[in-house]
């Protein structure tokens, strides 16, 4: 034993290594052949490097598991937006629908009983049944026909798509079609009328008959 122990254990990750000098390395050899106390402190540096091997295993597997769950947050993060998207979609969608069923308005067309009208308190009022009315027509017309003098109340009601799913069949909507003060006393008749109404207070006979003869008749005093 040329060397002390403390100076061979320092230079064993040299020699392990492979890094030092031929004497050195030389050195190492024979003191290890020789010093059992060093053999071992060498042993147990070796098992050490082996334990360290797989831990740095480990790390690599880390590294993988931490990139795989970072994929694995994206795509999920990509399907909840997905499904958000989607959502908003279909609302969307829905929206539109009602705004087209909302602006689709049509003529009420008269069925049975869903439409009458009554004097509330001097008023001439519309009574609908199953619907509210977006757009209402009233035209008044004085006229002398063949030979009589007579006021007729022409109207007609319009709904959207919208009102006509969302009402009841069983409520109604009123609607004033002519007040007390407006000279109500003064109308003769009551038609239901969901044709032209251009210049129909100006018409002549033949045509105004035609007109009534398409109303339908829902009050004459
Ligand atoms: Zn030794």
């Amino acid at each position: 034993m040329k060397y002390p122990c403390g100076l061979i254990q320092d230079l064993l990750p040299l020699y392990h290594d492979e890094v030092c000098s031929r004497e050195s390395r030389q050195a190492v050899l024979r003191h290890l052949e020789e010093c059992g106390e060093c053999r071992a402190f060498y042993e147990k540096m070796q098992q050490a490097e082996n334990i360290a091997v797989p831990y740095a295993d480990d790390r690599e597997e880390n590294r993988k598991a931490a990139a795989f769950r970072t994929v694995r947050k994206k795509l999920r993060r990509r399907q909840v937006l997905l499904v958000i998207f989607t959502a908003v979609l279909v609302f969307a969608g829905i929206l539109a629908v009602i705004g087209a069923m909302k602006n689709s308005v049509s003529v009420i067309m008269p069925e049975e009983n869903n439409i009458s009208v009554t004097i509330t308190n001097g008023d001439f009022v519309a009574k609908l049944r199953g619907s509210r009315a977006n757009y209402l027509k009233i035209k008044r017309v004085d006229t002398s026909f063949y030979g009589q003098e007579k006021t007729y109340l022409f109207f007609c009601m319009s709904a959207s798509k919208w009102d006509d799913v969302t009402t009841k069949e069983d409520m109604f909507s009123v609607y004033t079609l002519c007040p007390r003060d407006k000279g109500a006393q003064g109308i003769d008749c009551v038609y239901y009328y969901t044709g032209d109404y251009t210049d129909i207070e100006t018409m002549g006979e033949s045509r105004l008959g035609q007109v009534i003869e398409n109303s339908l008749l829902l009050w004459s005093r």
